[in-house]
C-alpha cells in the first residue's frame, strides 16, 4: 500500500486573508482553519500545525496511535493559548484541526472543530468526523435536520476549538484503509459551498490527487468562495511506499488580495426563529466557553437603516444582546435587502472573523455599486439626498 497526496488551498472570493493551513507530509496529513482578529487566525492555524508536525515524528515513530496523535494536538492547543496570552493583538484566536496519520493499512485520526475528514470507498462517501458546532448539536438532538444544518446561517458557531481552554476534548479514531480508498481532509470553506454529492463526483473523477484537490477548491470558488478553502486529498494505491513521499511539506498560504466575487454567492437563508432560540439554549448549555465563542463571532447586520458590523451573535436573550455594534457603514440596508443575496441582512450574516465580516460588507458595497450602475441611465437624486438620519 502506498499513499499519494495532493493539496490545495485558496483565500476564496470574499476574505482578505487565508487563515487555513495544511500539512501534507507522508504519513502525516492535516488541515487547520484559524479564526481571530488581526492576524490571529493565520497565526493560530500555523502554530497548531507546526507543533503537530514537530511532535508527530517522535509521538508516532514507534507505534502510531490516535492517543499519541491526540497528545500532540493537546500540545498544539497549549501552544496556541500561550502565544495568544503573550500578545494582546492575538487574544481570542483559535483554530480547528483535523489530522490523520496513515501507516500499515491503518489511518489514525484526531479532530477538533468543523473541518472534516471523508472516506470515499466503492463510490460511497462517508464522513468520518463530526462537526463541533452548535448546529450539529441541534442535529444530534433532533432539532434540525442535517440538510437544514448545512445551510444554517449560524452554522459557523463552534463549540470546540484549539486555543480556547487549556483542556480541549479531542475526537480520535482509527480506520482500516484499503487499496482504492480516497481520503479527503478539508476546511468548512469547501463543505459549506459544495454539496457532498459534488465532492464525491470530484474525488472519484480524477486520476491524480492534486488534480482532485484543485478541482474541489475551484468548485467552492465557483459556488461563491465565501470562506477560505483547503483540500488535502489522499489516494491509497497498490505498491511500495516511496521513502519520504508526499507532494510538499507544510504550507502556510500567503494572504492575497480580495478578488472580484461572483454576484449570487451562497444562499444565506434565514432560518426559523425557533432554531435561533435553540442555538441560544445550546449556547447556555455549553457553559464556560460559551461567552468566548459568542464574542469570537462576527456578523453583518442592520443599524438604523444602515449596513453595520457587529461582534457577537445576532440574537437577544431575555433582553440581553449577545453582540455589540462595532461600526456603521453608509450603505443603505434597505437597498442591500432589495438584492437577492442580501435580503436576510436584517437577521445578520455571520462570519468567523472580523476580516470575514468586512469581506461581506465589501461584497455588499460592490453589489450595490453594480445595481446602481444599472440604474444610472435614468436621472434621479443622488444617493446622499435620500438617506435617513444617521
Ligand atoms: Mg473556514
Amino acid at each position: 500500500m502506498r499513499v499519494v497526496a495532493g493539496a490545495a488551498t485558496d483565500v476564496g472570493r470574499v476574505r482578505e486573508r487565508n487563515e487555513d493551513a495544511f500539512v501534507a507530509r507522508n504519513p502525516l496529513f492535516a488541515v487547520a482553519d484559524g479564526m481571530g482578529g488581526h492576524q490571529g487566525g493565520e497565526v493560530a492555524s500555523r502554530v497548531a500545525l507546526e507543533v503537530l508536525a514537530a511532535g508527530a515524528g517522535e509521538a508516532l515513530g514507534a507505534e502510531p496511535s490516535p492517543e499519541g496523535l491526540a497528545e500532540v494536538v493537546g500540545r498544539a492547543n497549549a501552544a496556541v493559548l500561550a502565544q495568544a496570552a503573550g500578545d494582546q493583538s492575538l487574544s481570542g484566536m483559535g483554530t480547528t484541526i483535523t489530522a490523520a496519520v496513515l501507516t500499515d493499512g491503518r489511518m489514525h485520526l484526531v479532530h477538533v472543530g468543523d473541518s472534516r475528514a471523508y472516506l470515499l470507498r466503492d463510490g460511497r462517501l462517508t464522513r468520518l468526523t463530526e462537526d463541533h458546532t452548535l448546529v450539529q448539536r441541534l442535529v444530534n438532538e433532533g432539532k434540525l435536520t442535517p440538510q437544514e444544518a448545512e445551510i444554517h446561517p449560524h452554522r459557523s458557531v463552534l463549540t470546540r476549538a484549539l486555543g480556547v481552554e487549556a483542556d480541549v476534548e479531542i475526537d480520535r479514531m482509527s480506520e482500516d484503509v484499503r487499496t482504492g480508498d480516497r481520503i479527503l481532509l478539508c476546511s468548512d470553506g469547501l463543505t459549506s459551498m459544495v454539496p457532498e454529492e459534488e465532492i464525491t463526483r470530484l474525488l472519484a473523477g480524477h486520476d491524480d490527487p492534486q488534480a482532485a484537490a484543485e478541482a474541489l477548491v475551484t468548485a467552492a470558488n465557483d459556488a461563491g468562495g465565501v470562506d477560505n478553502i483547503t483540500a488535502v486529498v489522499l489516494f491509497v494505491l497498490e505498491g511500495e511506499e516511496a521513502a519520504g513521499g508526499g507532494p510538499r511539506a507544510y504550507v502556510q498560504p500567503a494572504s492575497s488580495p480580495v478578488r472580484p466575487a461572483a454576484p449570487p454567492g451562497p444562499r444565506r437563508r434565514g432560518r426559523a426563529l425557533a432554531a435561533l432560540a435553540a442555538i441560544v439554549i445550546a449556547l447556555v448549555a455549553v457553559g464556560v466557553g460559551a461567552r468566548a465563542f459568542v464574542y469570537r463571532q462576527w456578523f453583518v447586520g442592520v443599524h438604523e437603516g444602515r449596513v453595520a458590523l457587529f461582534q457577537g451573535m445576532p440574537v437577544q436573550v431575555l433582553g440581553v444582546r449577545l453582540n455589540r455594534l462595532v461600526e456603521v457603514t453608509d450603505l443603505s440596508a434597505e437597498e442591500a435587502q432589495r438584492l437577492r443575496p442580501w435580503r436576510d441582512l436584517d437577521e445578520g450574516i455571520t462570519a468567523q472573523s472580523e476580516a470575514g465580516a468586512r469581506g461581506i460588507i465589501a461584497t455588499i458595497e460592490r453589489d450595490l455599486q453594480l445595481a446602481q450602475g444599472q440604474e444610472t441611465q435614468r436621472p434621479g437624486p443622488s444617493p446622499e439626498d435620500q438617506g435617513g438620519s444617521g
